[in-house]
């Protein structure tokens, strides 16, 4: 077996000189007021043992990396349905991008871009019925795959993303005047926001995971939140569309299906084996943590462990 403590102990000081590339996301005021010099990465395995590196307590706004969550509940509501209103491609575009959405008329790539989250997070709320009851069972469900009640989301994030979310609204229109948002849009939008806005460390994180590299079961508590096939599903896409147009690059470097967010924040899965959570504020030209990717391709360099 491989020396997991061993490993992260290089990648504490290998990482060091990344921590000051890129830039922090600054398009959310609130996100800009993150210390952009922190790093973290926490790593569990299926018998609970896990294994962590710098500040992996400290709470971040999670952003795209819901996007996973809020997938899984909706691929597990309407299953094959759902792909009538979003896709399963990479867009090679990036994560908020209009252009495609126009010419495709409506119908988002992936759940993975904003478009598709946005179209996603609508299935949910006609299904929850009202905006607070569909954000309740995206918490909740969060909570239970973290077995950690202590997860909330951050109001301040939330709400200065909605006071800058013109563009998220734009796709969100867009995707109404071509009917493939049945709420009202202000309802859609702001629930998406605020899933984006749940705030966790890496350590949650990993731990949310957990599912998903065990076949949609969790392997501590053995309850099973989704069938195996829907997790393959969502670590194929994962794999193909997590990094928006660098999903391609991530996949090369790293080889694991996994999900960014402009938080800082990724996870990534090692199929039957453990979950792996990474955060680093700066962010690289395509809106992905720099650090925390390469860290992620640290790993799976020295441990031999990626899908490949
Ligand atoms: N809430 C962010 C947005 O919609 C999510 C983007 C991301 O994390 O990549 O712009």
């Amino acid at each position: 077996m491989i020396n997991i403590e061993a490993i992260l102990n290089e990648i504490q000081e290998e990482i060091q000189p990344y921590l000051y590339q890129g830039n922090i996301a600054n398009y959310i005021p609130a996100l800009a007021k993150v210390n952009p010099d922190q790093f973290a990465m926490s790593i569990i395995l299926f018998d609970g043992s896990s294994y962590n590196i710098g500040c992996c307590d400290t709470k971040f706004s999670i952003q795209s990396i819901s996007k996973v969550f809020t997938f899984t509940k909706s691929l597990n509501i309407y299953s094959k349905e759902l792909y009538k209103r979003v896709g399963k491609e990479p867009s090679g575009n990036p994560f908020n991008s209009l252009v495609q959405l126009e010419y495709e008329k409506g119908i988002p790539r992936n759940p993975f871009i904003n478009a598709g989250a946005i179209v996603v997070t609508d299935t949910l709320l006609s299904h929850y019925k009202s905006k607070d009851n569909t954000f309740d069972n995206v918490l909740n469900f969060i909570k239970n795959i973290s077995d950690n009640q202590n997860i909330s989301f951050d109001k301040e994030v939330c709400e200065s993303e909605y006071e800058h979310g013109f563009r998220n609204l734009a796709l969100a229109n867009l995707m109404k005047s071509f009917g493939n948002i049945d709420n009202c849009v202000e309802d859609v939008v702001k629930t998406y926001f605020k899933n984006c806005s749940i705030a966790m460390s890496t350590k949650e994180l990993a731990r949310a995971m957990l599912f998903l590299a065990n076949h949609g079961v969790d392997p501590i508590t053995n309850h099973q939140y989704i069938t195996s096939s829907q997790a393959k599903r969502v670590n194929s896409v994962m794999l193909t569309c997590g990094h928006y147009d660098a999903s391609g690059e991530f996949a090369f470097h790293v080889g694991l299906p996994g999900k960014s967010g402009v938080g800082g924040g990724i996870v990534a899965v090692v199929p039957k084996i453990m979950s792996i959570a990474v955060f680093s504020p700066r962010l690289n030209s395509w809106g992905n943590s720099l650090a925390g990717t390469k860290a992620l391709e640290l790993f799976t360099t020295k441990s031999g462990l990626s899908i490949f």
